[in-house]
């Protein structure tokens, strides 16, 4: 396997304060409304606790981009180097259709300028040897990059609950599960 860069989502240490989301959105300036990054709250069937916890998401960076293929401009492009999927706004003629082709939602409808969007992993900074404003903005390192041909495998997952499977995608995204709370004994209540 080539080198795949990914985010490693820990919900474990995620405290659902929406920095990473506000960091991406102020690299890039998006539109209100567009969110190339977001929390996803587990629900409850899920995560059956009084306290919440949270999936931070956006584009997963796939194996087998849909996006890239159904592009009729070529806007979309997986590098070799690193198996980033870039997304070129100049290019994007808003025809929509990697809008309504991906499964994850990822790619983003900028009804403003009429065009598509989408993480692609900060690449500028990335290629300067930094790291995404998402990564640099969680404060409790809940939101990390790993490449995947290093990564433990031993404590992540690929398909945690809460989290849609969509396996001719192959997202590259991996999650560490959230942890459970110390349940409020009654004892405790009294
Ligand atoms: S999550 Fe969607 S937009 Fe991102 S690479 Fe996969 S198919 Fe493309
Ligand atoms: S910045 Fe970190 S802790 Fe805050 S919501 Fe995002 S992933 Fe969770």
């Amino acid at each position: 396997m080539s080198k795949q860069l990914a985010f490693l989502v820990d919900s474990k240490k995620c405290i659902g304060c929406y920095s990473c989301a506000m960091a991406c959105k102020n690299q890039y300036h998006q539109e209100p409304g567009v969110k190339w990054r977001d929390l996803k709250p587990l629900p409850e069937d899920v995560y059956p606790h009084r306290d919440r916890a949270f999936y931070s998401l956006s584009c997963n960076h796939c194996a087998s981009p849909v996006c890239v293929s159904v592009c009729p401009v070529n806007a979309h492009t997986k590098r070799e180097k690193d198996g980033i999927v870039v997304h070129d706004a100049e290019k994007c003629i808003y025809c929509k259709a990697c809008i309504n082709s991906c499964s994850y939602g990822a790619a983003k409808d900028n009804k403003t300028q009429e065009r598509a969007e989408k993480c692609s992993f900060c690449v500028e900074k990335i290629d300067e040897g930094l790291l995404p404003a998402c990564v640099l903005g969680c404060p409790t390192k809940a939101l990390s990059m790993i490449d995947l041909d290093k990564a433990d495998s031993g404590n992540i997952e690929q398909y945690p609950k809460g989290f849609e499977k969509h396996t001719k995608l192959n997202p590259s995204t991996r999650f560490v599960f959230a942890k459970t709370p110390k349940l409020v004994t009654s004892d405790t209540d009294a």
